[in-house]
């Protein structure tokens, strides 16, 4: 089976009068006038129920996208009998089959469904246009793609025979159904989390955050257009802990594959821990969850480079990444350059709803996060630890506005120097310029999360030293560039300590934890 070399999916620019543009505009319009009946799809048939949920448009909340059909425990049961039985036919079809509709879901992306996932991460996740295309278009399409190299790369990977003896490694499916739970925060994580457990053969059930429904449902449509075989991805809307009573205690529960907050996925990791002598296999715990990511200047480095990755890396998609520049170190003889060209940057960022595309920022999710938000900055506002430089208003009125806010703390452990925000508000925290080494031990102590980091510096012992000393401090390090938009095939993704299991992403080292090998000796 050879397939092409994968490349990384262009990243189309939308520019005033492209005719990508129109489209996107005229499909936002479409998908924005239209009251979608969202069903859940189990066994391949759309399951409506009596319980319908509002979709809500984050930047204008008082007008909805329309409803989806929210399930309960008999449908996440359903959901797992299906899978189990079309695991059969799935796991023993051929791996090039599998492939195919996969790298089809990619080519169908590219081309027909580009602007209507764009639209709908746009209208229900309040990205700006930009923002969608790179996740909701080329993130994902290179996740399909980049995917189906390393799942050809693994059935490659074969021991040694010899005359008379044949040995080969069968990787199979795991024995059993695996579970993926799904974060608002990126339709590309969505779409990859269920599609690459699957191709490796796996059957899966899928649910996704109930602020995610519109975008999930448009990819498992685009899945079934793709050739999906009935069964195989069920996607179901039931809150949380009533599917967690059965996925977990289920005795063919064989893994879950998680992007979402540290709390959910230690709990998670309890349960699967109280249930294990319920289950066939040792279920495998793939998880990716929060982080607090840095941004570590030296006196070397450049001023303007140093707030742009400020700016870039804290406020695009609203600080909603789990890599989103959150707590920044400058040193002593940058800080007046460097506030100045944060502040200058930030004039441009307008605010306002993603139709128009000149609104850089738009709405967080929801208002549970709005007000998580509201809260620290509010914290900030009345403590004397630390104080507001740039934004710092929240309007919930009409959409869920945050101005992207830059506070100042006097005492580098502040509560937003080491707490998740998840949300458009960094902390700076202005270091002796002679201070580098303990400000990096300060880096490396202050938070218990490990994803992303940035460094900054234009001498090379600088950064060899801070290479090193951060070793363990992120899964994604960055040297001069801000700590956020890890590309599939150029920056496999994924952190270490309470920001996951590290299992990188869209890399092979994913995908083999979806494997379950067999090793056969024949001798002839
Ligand atoms: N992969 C994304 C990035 O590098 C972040 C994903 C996330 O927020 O979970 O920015």
């Amino acid at each position: 089976f050879k397939v092409p070399t994968p490349v990384n999916e262009p990243v189309k620019s939308y520019a005033p009068g492209s005719p990508e543009r129109e489209e996107l505009q005229r499909t936002y319009k479409e998908l924005k006038s239209k009251q979608l009946d969202v069903p859940m799809y189990i066994g391949g048939d759309r399951v409506y129920t009596d319980n319908k949920q509002p979709m809500v448009q984050p930047h204008d909340h008082r007008h909805i996208l329309g409803h989806f059909s929210e399930g309960d425990a008999s449908h996440v049961e359903q959901a797992i009998n299906a899978a189990l039985a079309a695991r059969e036919m799935w796991s023993n079809m051929a791996w090039e089959h599998r492939a195919s509709i996969f790298l089809k879901a990619a080519e169908l992306l590219a081309g027909p469904w580009r602007a209507r996932l764009n639209a709908a991460t746009m209208l229900g996740q309040s990205k700006n246009a930009y923002q969608a295309e790179i996740d909701s278009a080329c993130e994902l399409i290179d996740f399909l793609r980049f995917n189906v190299q390393y799942a050809t790369d693994i059935y490659r990977m074969q021991p040694e025979s010899s005359p008379g003896v044949w040995n080969r490694m069968e990787h199979r499916p795991l024995e059993g159904f695996v579970f993926a739970l799904t974060p608002f925060n990126f339709t590309a994580i969505a779409g990859n989390l269920p599609t690459s457990v699957a191709l490796m053969g796996n059957v899966v059930v899928w649910k996704p955050a109930h602020t995610q429904v519109y975008a999930a449902h448009m990819i498992m449509e685009l899945l079934q257009e793709a050739g999906l075989p009935d069964g195989v991805i069920n996607l179901i809307y039931v809150d949380g802990p009533t599917t967690g009573d059965v996925v977990f205690s289920h005795a063919d529960f064989a893994g879950i594959h998680f992007t979402g907050s540290t709390g959910v996925f230690q709990n998670i990791w309890k349960t699967i821990g109280n249930n294990i002598h319920k289950y066939k296999t040792y279920p495998r715990i793939v998880g990716e969850t929060g982080g607090k990511d840095f941004i570590v200047a030296h006196r070397t480095a450049e001023a303007k480079q140093v707030a742009t990755a400020i700016t870039r890396g804290a406020f695009e998609f609203q600080g909603q990444k789990c890599s989103a520049a959150s707590r920044a170190y400058i040193p002593s003889n940058l800080w007046d350059e460097v506030r100045e060209y944060v502040i200058e940057d930030l004039k441009s960022f307008k605010m306002g709803p993603p139709e128009d595309f000149s609104n850089f920022i738009n709405a967080v999710i929801d208002e549970k996060s709005f007000d998580k938000i509201a809260r620290y900055i509010d914290n900030a506002k009345e403590s004397n630890e630390a104080e507001v430089i740039a934004g710092g208003k929240t309007d919930k009125s009409k959409g869920y506005f945050i101005e992207p806010t830059v506070l100042l703390a006097h005492n580098p452990q502040y509560i937003t120097m080491c707490e998740e925000i998840f949300g458009p508000v960094i902390t700076l925290y202005v270091y002796d310029e002679n201070n580098w080494e303990d400000t990096l031990e300060l880096v490396n102590a202050t938070s218990p999360y490990a994803l992303t980091g940035a460094i900054f510096s234009k001498d090379r012992y600088a950064i060899e030293y801070a290479t090193k000393k951060l070793s363990d401090a992120a899964g994604n390090f960055y040297i001069n560039d801000k700590p956020t938009g890890a590309v599939v095939g150029q920056q496999p993704f994924g952190g270490a300590r309470a920001s996951g299991t590290n299992d990188k992403a869209g890399s092979m080292l994913n995908l083999l934890r979806w494997v379950s090998a067999r090793s056969v000796k024949e001798t002839l």
